[in-house]
């Protein structure tokens, strides 16, 4: 092992990867149906998924750069990061990235300074997009062990794209969501809902829109239709961590012990659906295990291009 990793580097690279699986195929899968999200279930019904492969999109090629990051250094070196990120995107700019991040990639290929381009973002209020928020989880994952430092490598996890406080406080909120969900992996069911929400609305947490938004998730009963959750906390279409993360809390939490259900319950609300699964998905693996997503979904998701010695 390299000098300065941790001595549970291997278990930490295991939760990332479990992590990574649900949100990628999470990613394929929501990716796949937005076109006919509402009526996804159907389709799953009658038998009309399509065997594959199921592309993934920016929020698995972001999480891949995250998970090799923290696997070749155990923690976020936000230089290190930004190359990740920047490379690639070069190699593969067909990923569905968003505008924003698309242009500050463009710059950080050609040398540009992240801090320059993030911070210039959106005329210089940085983004408060969902794109940090989305490849979140595994992150969470990693230091679930260690909550003191999911609020602070989750945040500079974030910074390299999305510097606005409220990127930033859907990165956090969504990795300590992904912590919360693994350390309360063998407690009763409401006993682990209660402690995601718990870790979700703690202090760590930046104050904002996006954390009013989870406190007003909180408040919707589960028997809520999704699709009446969704126009209450907004579902992503408009792309932001405010209107994305506390909808996809709810999903997960809401469907904590199945994968399956999960995933098209998040269609129900529409918006934003690759990244809304993505983010649900890689919340709920790290409750379900490997062995909850279903078999042929995880078969029928692309092959991820990790380093050789992550896969
Ligand atoms: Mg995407």
């Amino acid at each position: 092992m390299k000098a300065g990793l941790s001595t549970d580097h291997s278990e930490r690279l295991e939760r990332a990867l479990l992590s990574l699986d649900g949100l990628s195929v999470g990613d394929a899968f929501g990716q796949m149906m937005s076109t006919c999200a509402r009526s996804a279930r159907s389709v799953v019904q009658r038998g009309g998924l399509s065997s594959g492969p199921w592309w993934h999109t920016d929020d698995t090629q972001m999480a891949m750069a995250i998970v090799e990051e923290l696997a070749a250094h155990g923690a976020i070196a936000t230089d290190s990061l930004a190359k990740r990120f920047a490379e690639r995107f070069q190699a593969d700019p067909g990923r569905g990235y968003g505008k924003g991040v698309r242009m500050q990639l463009e710059e950080i290929s050609r040398g540009a300074d992240w801090r320059q381009t993030s911070a210039a973002a959106f005329s210089g209020r940085g983004s408060k997009g969902n794109g940090s928020a989305m490849r979140a989880a595994p992150l969470g994952a990693w230091f679930a062990d260690d909550l003191t430092k999911v609020t602070s490598q989750s945040t500079q996890s974030s910074i390299v794209t999305h510097m606005h406080h409220e990127g930033i406080a859907g990165s956090v909120a969504i990795s300590l969501a992904a912590a919360a969900a693994w350390r309360s992996r063998s407690s009763a069911l409401d006993e682990a809902r209660n402690a995601i929400w718990d870790a979700v609305l703690s202090s760590n947490t930046p104050p904002g829109e996006t954390l009013d938004g989870i406190r007003k998730a909180k408040l919707v009963p589960p028997s809520m239709e999704p699709e009446n959750a969704a126009r209450f906390l907004g579902s992503g279409f408009l792309v932001t961590a405010p209107d994305t993360v506390p909808f996809a809390i709810w999903c997960a939490i809401r469907h904590l012990d199945n994968y399956h259900e999960a995933l098209l319950s998040t269609l129900e609300g529409d918006g934003d659906c690759d990244t809304n699964c993505a983010i649900v998905g890689g919340i709920v693996a790290l409750r379900v295990g490997r062995e909850g997503i279903p078999t042929e979904w995880l078969k029928s998701r692309e092959r991820l291009d990790l380093q050789p010695h992550l896969q």
